[in-house]
């Protein structure tokens, strides 16, 4: 039997745009260290595995956390600062594309885990997902996107601009391309403005 026929609006959103042409991206922002995310929310209780382990959280992030609806479609749980700033985000990025409200989706923000680098490589260092500063996304109907090398679906590329201009990098950084994290300087900023207590 053949299988049903995908949404063309999904479709659309995953079209292959080129990295090339979505340049420059993550000006002035870089990767949240572990040292600086450790130094500001604490550490979980370690050691973890690749797995969510999310009862291991820092007793900062505990306190933070929050399950908010972010569409009719999903809702993500991360730490509240964090959570206001996707808002703002998807409200602009939704502004400019009613459509991809009707099909965004995630693959998860709050996970408390060691990082898994889509080269396949081991790391014992921790994701970033473990302070739920990070978030995944997917279009409904398909995988999220990973490393998918010299191209973005299109959804991710017109994310990208609306999470840099409020301070969370690409996961273009290091090819994983589902991913958006609240960079190193935002976070660094948050704790200067009072926002993570
Ligand atoms: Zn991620």
């Amino acid at each position: 039997m053949a299988k049903p026929a995908k949404n063309p609006i999904a479709q659309g959103f995953m079209t292959p745009v080129p990295i090339q042409s979505i340049l420059p991206i993550n000006v002035g922002l870089t990767p949240a260290q572990e040292a600086t995310m450790i130094s500001i929310l604490g550490s979980p209780s370690i050691p973890l595995t690749t797995d969510c382990q999310n009862a291991k959280a820092s007793t900062r992030v505990k306190a933070l956390v929050e399950t908010r609806p972010m569409s009719d479609v999903f809702k993500l749980t991360g730490i509240r600062p964090a959570l206001n700033s996707v808002q703002k985000v998807l409200a602009a990025v939704f502004a400019a594309n009613p459509d991809l409200k009707t099909v965004l989706s995630t693959e998860g923000m709050l996970c408390v885990r060691r990082r898994k680098p889509t080269s396949g490589a081991v790391s014992k260092k921790l994701s970033n997902h473990s302070w739920g500063t990070a978030v995944d996304f997917k279009i409904v109907g398909f995988d999220a996107p990973g490393n998918t090398k010299q191209d973005v679906p299109k959804f991710i590329a017109l994310m990208v601009p609306h999470f840099n201009k409020e301070g969370w990098l690409s996961g273009i950084a290091f090819n994983d391309s589902m991913h958006f994290e609240v960079a190193d300087e935002t976070i660094k900023q948050w704790s200067k403005d009072g926002k993570l207590v």
